[in-house]
């Protein structure tokens, strides 16, 4: 099916019937009938699939899939397909994609995709003989770790450098190896993994010691992506709305309690989009916050800033330890299928997409907090998950719905109380 749609600024998105969603989306992104039906069917995995990816497996469990409309990316518009149980997080995003669209609207880079495998050694004898040793053989370790991923080799990545660490631990000094992968599309933890125990011998052999760990290090600090925006102040409520949303953000880098919930609201985007495309989100969460202490102190993963012309600059930069190839990202269908609705064709612009997804997030919680609060936003959605779990069924939902924020308590004692009284 040939594509329609070339401009993601949808406006009244949320109030279309499911169905036009839907076909609006397969226009867009020229799904066929198959991939539409896969949307349809509400799970798009397989008990078969299912069983063959994870261990002892009884069944699948879904969650809604949606869009996030609105984006534009370094001048590219782009559908977003999230994944997530918590509500109002697509409108949030959706909404200030639209803010964030005007004038040049989100730029995005990335480093390359290089990840770090680590090697830790025990018992050298002579930590600086090791060292030089080391030193010496880093081009016969490099081509011994290329060896192992021709596949990735062939497709520009593999095996960059080799860094020699000496980190002093509770059981005494040992020697950290760092071997650097460019990962090209995958995520690379295999890849990575299977190059740095394919070294412990002869990393054993020139120092003298004994490797104990070879694995990756999720604080992905080589593969970096970076989204930035300038947002106009008249959009946000004035000059003063700029200068709050600077005090939230300045709040939030000065106080941990403050930046672990700033930064979760960044992750509410970036594990949606990775839940969407079936990647590992806790490789991804492990980064953020790991980098986000980098310098000794947890601090936020954005920065906002008001600049001369009283407009809103945001930057967000993280590690984005994404891929196309590899884990499920290739065998969840429904990955495949947010994959091709997202229009990525390598790791380091899916990464990109993240990052613009999280500082849209960001921007939003941040938005909301220095206004009205982010309780109003919630508010009719919390009603309905509490009627719901009160047992409003069918056309009752609404109705205790609009009861219950009339009531002015949106509690579940008191949606329990109108749905026994609306089943009358
Ligand atoms: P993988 O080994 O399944 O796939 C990667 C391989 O695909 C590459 O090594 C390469 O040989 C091949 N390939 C084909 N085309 C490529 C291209 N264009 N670019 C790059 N490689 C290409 O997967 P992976 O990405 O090495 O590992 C990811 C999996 O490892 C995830 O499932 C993750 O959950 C899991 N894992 C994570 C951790 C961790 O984060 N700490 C630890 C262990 C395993």
């Amino acid at each position: 099916m040939a594509s329609g749609r070339r401009s993601s600024r949808i406006s009244g998105f949320y109030k279309m019937p499911l169905e036009e969603r839907v076909g609006l989306v397969a226009d867009y992104a020229g799904l066929t009938q198959e991939e539409v039906e896969l949307i349809r069917s509400g799970g798009g995995l397989s008990l078969e699939a299912a069983d063959r990816m994870i261990e002892n497996v009884l069944g699948t469990m879904a969650y809604p899939l949606g869009v996030a409309v609105n984006f534009r990316i370094n001048g590219r518009d782009r559908l977003i397909p999230m994944v997530l149980e918590e509500p109002s997080v697509v409108a949030a995003a959706s909404n200030m994609a639209r803010l964030m669209r005007e004038g040049e609207g989100i730029r995005a880079s990335s480093s390359d995709p290089v990840m770090i495998g680590q090697i830790q050694v025990l018992d050298a004898p002579d930590m600086e003989a090791a060292r030089r040793a080391l030193g010496e053989a880093k081009p016969r370790l490099l081509e011994l770790a290329n060896q192992q991923d021709p596949v990735l080799v062939k497709f520009g990545g593999g095996a960059r450098d080799l860094e020699i660490r000496v980190v002093e631990s509770e059981v005494g000094a040992m020697i950290v190896i760092h071997l650097l992968v460019d990962c090209r599309d995958a995520m690379g933890a295999n890849a990575v993994n299977t190059m740095c125990e394919a070294l412990a011998p002869v990393v054993e052999e020139l120092t003298g010691g004994r490797v104990l760990l070879r694995i990756i290090s999720n604080l992905a600090d080589r593969r970096l992506a970076r989204a930035e925006v300038v947002v106009r102040g008249e959009d946000l409520g004035g000059e003063g709305s700029v200068d709050d949303i600077v005090a939230a953000w300045a709040f939030a880098d000065a106080d941990p309690y403050r930046a672990a919930t700033h930064n979760k609201g960044i992750m509410n985007g970036v594990v949606a989009v990775a839940l969407a495309t079936a990647q590992d989100h806790r490789a991804l969460e492990a980064g953020a916050h790991a980098y986000a202490a980098r310098g000794g102190r947890y601090r936020t993963l954005s920065r906002w800033s008001k600049n001369e012309d009283g407009d809103l600059v945001g930057v967000l930069e993280m590690p984005m330890a994404v891929g196309l190839v590899g884990g499920a990202t290739r065998s969840h269908p429904v990955a495949r299928l947010a994959l091709k609705v997202l229009g990525v064709s390598t790791a380091t612009e899916l990464s990109e997409v993240m990052a613009a997804v999280g500082l849209a997030q960001n921007l939003a919680a941040l938005r909301a907090l220095t206004q009205e609060g982010i309780q109003r936003g919630h508010m009719r959605l919390h009603a309905r998950n509490l009627v719901v779990m009160a047992g409003a069924e069918g056309d009752l939902i609404g109705m205790a719905v609009e009861a219950l924020i009339e009531s002015g308590e949106i509690r579940f004692d008191r949606a329990q109380e109108i749905v026994r009284r609306l089943k009358g």
